[in-house]
């Protein structure tokens, strides 16, 4: 079986503190965008997980989040025949605070849980998935979310206006875990202006939402293209452009078809990994 997981952006992501198991507190307003990951799995008849993929930087071992996803998937239904294959098609880049891995962990998890017939309702999916990473549970839902605390509590929201989305990855990856340690380290963090966002969000407010929309970790995460990236997408006519997660994507938001496609012909000439792309209601479609 074969599916599609897309990428998502941040709206917005504030850190608002740690919770009592030592994690930190996120509020995260999440949009699906048209940048997919294919993810195949099937059953081989012998034991093992295995994966397979024609890019060489996805890890093929148990570092994988899709291999964590299938594992987490085994030990909540109690199946010990573990023979599959998990192919990995990968188009979402990479370390680039767009949930690329946590994608293929969504997919791999809702492939399983229907060729195992395990009957699993989206809840339970998404608790094994919070497990594995904090992006899973929302790459499962996917559309236009608020996630709280590790990711895993999630409220709906109204779909944002159709728009097209250019997403831009300067060339150098972050680490996630090193952007928390960067976090934790900052003097004081302007926090995100959360109640204004989620009353623009729930009004389908456009305006404000572009107005609030927020990433503290443009505080404390240096990406020396960034300011160019951002300043190229608004005379483009961007309504507003920020980085995504931890970063270093940057993404602009376009009413205008004309205006985005100027906008990634520009910007691909520069950065090869640039992507135009419209905001999707699902995580995970089948093939
Ligand atoms: P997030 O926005 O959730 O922080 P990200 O886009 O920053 O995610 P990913 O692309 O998901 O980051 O992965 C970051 C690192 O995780 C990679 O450098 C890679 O070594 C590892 N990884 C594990 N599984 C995968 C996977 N299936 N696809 C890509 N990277 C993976």
């Amino acid at each position: 079986m074969i599916v599609k997981a897309a990428a998502k952006i941040n709206l917005m992501l504030d850190v608002v503190g740690k919770l009592p198991n030592g994690y930190h507190s996120l509020f995260m307003i999440m949009q699906s965008v048209s940048c997919y990951d294919t993810v195949r799995v099937d059953r081989t008849g012998e034991n093992g997980i295995k994966i397979i993929s024609s890019d060489e930087r996805v890890p093929k071992d148990e570092k994988n989040i899709a291999y964590k996803a299938a594992e987490a998937f085994f030990d909540y239904a109690g199946i010990s025949d573990r023979g599959i294959e998990i192919e990995i098609g990968k188009k979402i880049p990479m370390a680039a605070g767009l949930a690329g891995g946590s994608a293929d962990g969504a997919g791999v998890l809702y492939i399983l849980n229907r060729l195992y017939k395990t009957g699993l309702d989206e809840f339970s999916l998404c608790s094994i998935g919070e497990k594995v990473g904090a992006d899973v549970p929302f790459s499962l839902t996917g559309g236009t979310s608020l996630c709280v605390d590790t990711g895993g509590v999630i409220a709906p929201l109204p779909a944002i206006s159709d728009c097209f989305i250019v997403l831009c990855k300067p060339d150098m990856g972050v680490s996630t875990v090193n952007a928390y340690k960067q976090i934790d380290e900052a003097q004081r963090i302007r926090h995100a202006d959360r109640t204004a966002m989620l009353y623009a969000m729930k009004n389908r407010d456009t305006a404000l939402m572009y107005e609030k929309m927020n990433n503290v970790f443009e505080q404390v995460i240096e990406v020396p293209k960034r300011p160019y990236i951002k300043q190229t997408m608004k005379r483009c006519g961007a309504k507003a452009a920020l980085m995504s997660g931890s970063g270093p994507t940057v993404f602009g938001i376009f009413t205008s078809e004309d205006e985005a496609r100027l906008c990634f012909n520009k910007l691909k000439m520069q950065f090869g990994e640039t992507y135009l792309t419209r905001p999707v209601k699902r995580g995970i479609e089948e093939v």
